[in-house]
């Protein structure tokens, strides 16, 4: 058999190191190209948990779990998987500045969601799935929802994409005996993550903003709370990020086959 192919840099001078990195799917023929976006990175902490005894984790580790365990479940299925980040960093490069009384700049912040994008355009993709977790002042408030962008002629296949994420996480949640509160698939006006910006990344075109969106169906999955106790539990669990990264492989597939179909 021969030796599996090294992963690719799309483009150094484009991203941050490790940055849009393309991985082979393993054995079989390349049948699709999906892009997975760990939300947030290096000096973009994200949102922030407290486990029971006390320790701080942070919204990009997790992220980063999850993504790299669905990155490793769509190769074994035959998919080409492209990290818009695989370490602990920013999609583009930071730059001095970048960072100012701890916190990203707003410039910099739509710069790393820009890289984010031209990286999915450039892997020419026929999914992006950016993953975030959910955070809330309540720490009650759980349960898994799933965004898509409704306005752009894309919206009925990204839905599509977003409804077969949503099932999925909440079927694997549910076979670990971890049920999770349905919040259901939303467009990104109702909120979450869309007052940060990070919806961006699904489109529409916003001249002067993000003159060059993303050009595939696309979502954003938010599997659970990281500010509720019973929901961090779960995620922050070696087990728990291993099973939402196979339920968001299993999603973009059941979605890539129902894509094929029709
Ligand atoms: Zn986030």
């Amino acid at each position: 058999m021969a030796a599996a192919p090294a992963p690719v840099r799309l483009d150094p001078l484009a991203f941050a190191d490790d940055g849009c990195v393309a991985l082979p799917a393993r054995g079989g023929v390349r049948s699709a190209t999906v892009v997975l976006d760990a939300g947030h990175g290096g000096p973009d902490p994200g949102a922030g948990g407290r486990t029971p005894n006390g320790a701080t984790v942070l919204e990009k580790e997790l992220t980063l779990a999850v993504s790299l365990a669905a990155a490793d479940s769509l190769r074994d299925r035959g998919t080409t998987v492209v990290l818009t980040r695989s370490t602990d960093a920013l999609g583009s490069p930071v730059e001095p500045g970048d960072v100012q009384d701890g916190a990203l700049t707003t410039d910099a912040s739509q710069e790393d969601l820009e890289a984010r994008v031209r990286c999915a355009n450039l892997a020419r993709a026929d999914a992006l799935v950016s993953v975030h977790l959910n955070s809330f002042a309540d720490t009650a408030v759980g349960g898994t929802e799933t965004l898509y962008e409704p306005d752009r002629p894309l919206a009925p296949r990204s839905r599509a994409l977003a409804q077969s994420l949503q099932t999925s996480i909440r079927t694997r949640l549910s076979e670990l005996g971890r049920p999770p509160a349905d919040r259901g698939v939303l467009d990104d006006s109702a909120g979450g993550e869309s007052s940060s910006g990070h919806l961006v990344l699904l489109g529409p075109r916003v001249p002067g903003y993000i003159d060059e969106p993303s050009a595939m169906p696309a979502a954003l999955v938010e599997p659970l709370f990281i500010t509720n106790p019973a929901d961090l539990d779960v995620v922050a669990s070696s087990a728990g990020s291993a099973a939402l990264g196979e339920a968001v492989s299993g999603g973009i597939t059941e979605y890539l086959i129902g894509a094929r179909r029709r």
